[in-house]
């Protein structure tokens, strides 16, 4: 397929990369001078919809979303698919597939999970929201970028999968730093601690596959002095999304909204660049403060 692709930043580049790989003919662009080996340059963001068969968004979020559709969507061919792989908020979705639909094109959302490493190696999770004609059209693409599709429902569900998803990966890395915090105070030994939880009713992704105490657990960015992985700026991005959505509709997220002011307080006590596990350092210096 003739693919345009606009935002070539960390998820980007190596998303663009795996569908040059697979043969897909790939016109990109990019504000910043980032160039993808086998990939052609585009001049500007509406240079890549000529010809093109499909164009994938992976920007920083939905106010930038939205202006590079308007520039894009009156260049698009017929029957060119939108596939929007960033993580916006709801209402942005929305509107993007409304500028789509407006034009007679079809139209998919499908933020991913997986992070830098999963969109190198190609493993990428895509939850995907719009018309099963849209994704049947757009899979090859995805399974080129990812190894799973979940259609998760109509436009703009699959945002919604995944603040809902974030939100609750926040509060679960919360706690179970909360807890490595208090087994600390406590004297009780980290890897104990690993040892019961992991294998107990505690069990979850935070403890068990991404846990953030140096030294335990499988190797997670604890064990590189926190460099990420997941950023905790990009973890209250996604806890920031989750508490707009929730206002919107009115529902109680008591959890997600202590999560959201946790992270932010420790993105402006100069944590934002380090691994959101790094909220452990954060947790322990808080009670030290309290106590001093
Ligand atoms: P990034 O900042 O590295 O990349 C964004 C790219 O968009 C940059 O290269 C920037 O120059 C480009 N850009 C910005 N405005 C533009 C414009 N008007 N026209 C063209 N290009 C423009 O961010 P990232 O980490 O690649 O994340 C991209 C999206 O994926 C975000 O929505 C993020 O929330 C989501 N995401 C990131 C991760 C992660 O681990 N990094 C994981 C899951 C989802």
């Amino acid at each position: 397929m003739k693919v345009g692709f606009i935002g070539l930043g960390n998820m980007g580049a190596p998303m663009a990369d795996n569908l040059v790989k697979v043969g897909h003919e790939v016109v990109a662009f990019d504000i910043s001078e980032v160039r993808i080996e086998g990939a052609v340059r585009a001049e500007d963001a509406a240079a890549v919809a000529s010809g093109a068969d499909a164009i994938i968004t992976m920007l920083p979020n939905g106010t930038i979303l939205n202006s590079i559709y308007s520039e894009v969507v009156p260049h698009c061919p017929e029957g060119c698919l939108l596939i929007d792989c960033s993580t916006v908020d709801v209402d942005s979705a929305l509107q993007a597939h409304r500028r789509a639909a407006a034009a007679n094109l079809l139209s998919l959302d499908a933020p991913v999970s997986g992070g830098v490493g999963g969109a190198e190696a190609g493993t990428l999770t895509f939850m995907v929201g719009g018309s099963a004609d849209a994704l049947e059209l757009g899979s090859p693409l995805l399974q080129a970028m990812g190894q799973k599709t979940v259609h998760c429902g109509d436009a703009g569900a699959g945002q919604v999968a995944k603040i809902c998803n974030n939100m609750l990966l926040g509060i679960t890395m919360a706690g179970v730093c909360e807890i490595f915090n208090l087994g600390d105070k406590l004297g009780l030994s980290r890897q104990k601690l690993f040892d019961v939880v992991s294998t107990s009713s505690g069990a979850c992704w935070s403890m068990n596959t991404y846990c953030p105490a140096p030294g335990v657990g499988p190797s997670s960015p604890a064990d590189k002095g926190y460099a990420p992985g997941f950023a905790a700026s990009l973890m209250l991005k996604d806890l920031n999304l989750s508490q707009q959505a929730a206002a919107g509709v009115q529902a109680a997220t008591p959890l997600g909204a202590l999560a959201c002011s946790l992270y932010s307080e420790f993105a402006e006590a100069g944590g934002a660049d380090r691994d959101f596990s790094a909220m452990l350092l954060h947790l322990g210096e808080k009670q030290l403060e309290a106590h001093s």
